[in-house]
Formats: structure tokens, sequence, C-alpha cells
């Protein structure tokens, strides 16, 4: 079985480690993400993202229940929504999450959204804060925050988050904000690394995927490691979930990343983080 190798994350006076690759849920049903998660930790995942807005913390939560895997063993991350920030919300909001996760405690919570436009991130983020001191969270970041709402946060609590995961993959790579987590001590995560398969068919991905003997998504998930990213790829195919994991026995060249970053062009796939407020 493959074992993956952890990034060390600051979580206030101490540290956390982090598998370096992960398992996404976001789109799968809730009565799919206990099969998913199972096969998951099965072929040797041992960190899943799932999130209250994903609907299926249920059914991660069931996974975990009936894993052989120990729990000390296990990285789960969840994230407040946007309706829920605040403090006392966030605080509740978590409590719900745990109770469907069946968990006493989560490893990683994540602000889901800066919404900027609510003004309510600092004060939730005050309730990571807490909730990591209480013992219920072992660490506390945030998702798609640009470097203006990052450096809010270490003015104002004089913390940075752990982690940012932000949407990355070949067509959106992020140098600028991967360069200002480095000097901050912030870890980058990659959601939809795979561009949601949207880069699988790319000319060059396939090229260098060919001359390694390895598949396109293989050959993706293989770029973001050498840049030092955090991927959570999701799958609900058991045979991709073995595939993504078996990216630990090659090494892209120093020419093959060259020419993946030809590939930016800056796209998103997802909504932009300054205007998004939904709901
Ligand atoms: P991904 O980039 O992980 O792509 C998932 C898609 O690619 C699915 O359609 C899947 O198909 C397909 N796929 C996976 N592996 C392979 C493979 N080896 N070969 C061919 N196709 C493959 O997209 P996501 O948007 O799901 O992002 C990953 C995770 O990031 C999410 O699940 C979620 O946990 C997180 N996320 C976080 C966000 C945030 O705001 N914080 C926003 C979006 C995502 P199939 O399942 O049918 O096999």
């Amino acid at each position: 079985m493959t074992s993956v190798p952890n990034v060390t994350l600051s979580a206030g006076n101490s540290t956390v480690d982090i598998p370096q690759l992960g398992f996404g849920v976001w789109q799968v049903p809730d009565e799919d993400a206990t099969a998913a998660v199972t096969t998951a930790l099965e072929v040797g995942y041992r960190s899943i993202d799932t999130a209250r807005i994903y609907e299926n913390e249920e059914g991660v939560g069931r996974a975990l229940a009936t894993t052989e895997v120990p729990r000390g063993e296990i990285f789960l991350t969840t994230k407040v929504w946007n309706d829920d920030q605040g403090y006392d919300s966030t605080l509740r909001a978590f409590e719900d999450s745990a109770k469907r996760l069946g968990q006493d405690y989560v490893d990683l919570y994540l602000i889901h959204w800066p919404t900027p436009k609510k003004d309510a991130y600092v004060d939730t983020w005050r309730a990571l804060l807490q909730l990591r001191a209480d013992g219920r969270i072992r660490a506390a970041g945030v998702c798609n925050f640009q470097q203006a709402h990052l450096q809010r946060l270490i003015d104002e609590t004089g913390e940075a988050p752990a982690v940012n995961q932000v949407e990355l993959h070949p067509r959106l790579q992020q140098a600028q904000l991967r360069a200002w987590h480095g000097d901050h001590g912030i870890a980058t995560e990659a959601w939809s690394p795979l561009a949601q398969g949207a880069v699988l068919e790319d000319e060059t991905i396939v090229t260098v995927a060919a001359h390694h003997e390895k598949t396109p998504a293989q050959t993706i998930l293989r770029w973001h490691l050498q840049l030092d990213n955090i991927v959570i790829p999701k799958s609900v195919t058991p045979e991709r979930i073995r595939e993504n994991i078996e990216i630990f026995d090659f090494e892209l060249s120093d020419e093959d990343m060259a020419e993946f970053a030809k590939l930016d062009s800056g796209e998103r796939i997802g909504p932009d983080p300054e205007t998004f407020v939904s709901p």
C-alpha cells in the first residue's frame, strides 16, 4: 500500500502533520460517500476533505466509524459555510458538523469563502482559534482567501491560517499567491487539482504523461507535489481513486515542470473569491 508523505502545518505554538495527498468529496452524494471514503482508506489515503455544504458529512462519518484504520492515523478536514460565519454561529456550526461526522475533534477546520461583503471572516477566524484552544480542532485554516484577506487576519489577530485551500491547477497556477504563502508560513492546498477533468486531454500533459508511462491525472498530481502543494483529488471511481495515489514512484524533470508552467492561462473554474457571497 502506498504511503503518503506529510506536510507540517503551524498550529499556534505547535505543529500538525497533514498528508500531502488527500481525498476530496465535493459532489459525492451522502449515500455514496461512505463507499468512496472506505475505498480511499483501503488504498492508502489518510486525509479526507469534506464541508458542511457538501451534505455528506454523515456519509464520511459512517466510513470513519467502520474502517479498521485507527482515527489517530486519519486527517479529517471540514469547513464552515458562508451563512454560518460570525463568532457564535461558527462555534455552533462546528458542533453540528462534528455531530454529523461522529467526531469529538476535527484535524483541520476551514473558513470556506472569505465573502468580504459580509465582513465576518475575522470574527469567524477568532472562533476557529477558540476551537483550537479548546482542543476541538488541531489546526485552523481558510479557503479562497486572497492576499488582502490573509493580511487582515494577521493584522487583526496576530495569526496566519495554517492552510489556504484555493483553486489551483495547470490553468490557474497561482504563482504569486503561493510565493506569498511561502513567505508567511501558510501551506497551499489545491482544490480542483485536476481542473475537474478539463485538462486531462491537454496535449502537453498527455505527452509528458506518456514519457513517464503514467496517466495525465497522475502526471498533474505529481506536478502539484513538486510545487509543494497539498492536493485533494476527488473520484467516486475505485480504479481512479487507486490511480491517483500511485504518484510517488516517478519524478517530473525541470523541463517537464517548465512545460507545465506554460499552461497557466489564469482561467478559473470556480467563482471569484472577491465577489462570491452565496447563499
Ligand atoms: P478534481 O479536480 O478533483 O476533479 C474531479 C473530477 O475528475 C471528477 O469528475 C472525477 O470523476 C474526475 N477524475 C478524478 N480522477 C480521475 C482520473 N484519474 N482520471 C480521469 N478522471 C478523473 O475536482 P473537485 O472539484 O472535486 O476538487 C477536488 C476537491 O477539492 C473537492 O472534492 C473538494 O473536496 C475540494 N474543493 C474545495 C473547494 C473550496 O472552495 N474549498 C471548491 C471545490 C473543490 P469521477 O468522480 O467520476 O471518477
